[in-house]
């Protein structure tokens, strides 16, 4: 190694989900949301002229929008590119006690990477058998805590008090819930920001506002936190949000009935796609998410998984201890799902 080498920061990086560049393809592998922004958002005719100027440092439009359509004050509101973004700076202002933080065994596996990236330790806890949280794993002297509700790649979502009870047991440290897919059936945690100072709640419009391509994701917590991420963001970049992440994000926050109306028919497909391929020998936890967490009795799902790929359908694996048996499977519309479901009943 020559001498300047070794004084390089190295990362094993996050490696997100194939974007394939070929056409015709089932994509089911990263979690995206079949349907599109809403009709508001394509509508919007952007002013080109206006990105000439740098856009508002502290995306005020977008955390008012967001601000409201909570009912919190805007001093509440973080936001940032994508909630991968906001969890970083999360990992950076929060988690610097030198204490171990905890996270899932079997969790977003971008936690460690943060981790690493930014030297903290950690400790992976693992989840039981089920792949359910123990919420006493959580009862100790730790440097923080973040877990995402419902957790991924499981889809399990935790109630409100059991997410409760690991805030309150951990008062001297943040404790922070990724909920980037609750709004497909978990529980959120944001009523009890007002009540614990330490809680920051994390959102994305990748999921549900089915966005993933404009980058935006947002936090909610008490305005000290806020203050705190807002600081170590303008220490950092300025200008993480673009002009058009401001404009479209605003007009997404608007469209309410878009918004319910296909959150619904991902739940409603995800329902009939898991009763039928449970039909097939395939089992799976119950999801509160855009996705399922699936295994076969008897083919394995390495073997599934390049199968389906040379048929064109592409889901996740992660050949990873503990979940190397397992599809995440996103649901998709329904028509891509009854492609699917024929290819896995030729299979079966
Ligand atoms: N948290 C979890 C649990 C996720 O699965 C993802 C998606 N990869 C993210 C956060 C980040 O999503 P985004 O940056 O698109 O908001």
């Amino acid at each position: 190694m020559t001498a300047w080498e070794a004084n390089v920061r190295k990362v094993v990086p996050y490696v997100p989900g194939e974007q394939p560049k070929i056409d015709n393809i089932i994509k089911l592998n990263t979690n995206e949301n079949p349907y599109g922004p809403s009709p508001r958002v394509k509508d919007i005719v952007m002013d080109m002229d206006k990105l000439k100027l740098y856009p508002d440092p502290a995306a005020s439009a977008l955390v008012d929008a967001i601000a409201d359509y909570h009912g919190v004050t805007s001093d509440k509101v973080f936001v940032g590119v994508g909630s991968d973004d906001v969890l970083a700076m999360s990992f950076l202002t929060f988690f610097n006690s030198g204490k171990e933080i905890l996270f899932p065994d079997i969790t977003y596996s971008f936690y460690d990477v943060w981790a690493d990236l930014y030297k903290i330790p950690y400790k992976a806890v693992p989840v039981d058998e089920d792949f359910r949280l123990n919420k006493e794993d959580y009862y100790v002297d730790n440097g923080g805590v973040i877990f995402p509700n419902p957790n991924a790649p499981t889809s399990i979502a935790e109630p409100l008090s059991f997410v409760e009870d690991i805030v309150k047991n951990n008062q001297d440290v943040v404790v922070i819930v990724d909920e980037a897919y609750v709004d497909f059936g978990g529980e959120t945690a944001l009523p009890l920001v007002d009540k614990y100072e330490n809680l920051l709640v994390v959102r994305t419009f990748s999921k549900s506002r089915s966005m993933a391509g404009l980058r935006i994701g947002y936090a909610i917590g008490n305005p000290k936190l806020i203050k705190y991420l807002s600081d170590v963001k303008y220490s950092f970049n300025s200008y993480t949000m673009n002009m058009p992440s401001i404009i479209y994000g605003v007009e997404s926050i608007k469209d309410e009935e878009y918004f319910r109306s296909t959150v619904s028919k991902v739940v409603e497909t995800r329902e009939w796609f898991k009763s039928e391929i449970e039909k097939l020998g395939f089992s799976c936890p119950p999801s509160s998410a855009n996705f399922l967490f699936v295994t076969h009795n008897s083919i394995p799902a390495k073997e599934l998984f390049a199968k389906a790929r040379e048929a064109g359908i592409i889901v996740r694996y992660f050949n990873k201890p503990r979940i190397d048996n397992y599809l995440r499977v996103t649901v998709g519309t329904r028509e891509e799902m009854e492609k699917f479901l024929d290819f896995l009943k030729t299979l079966c």
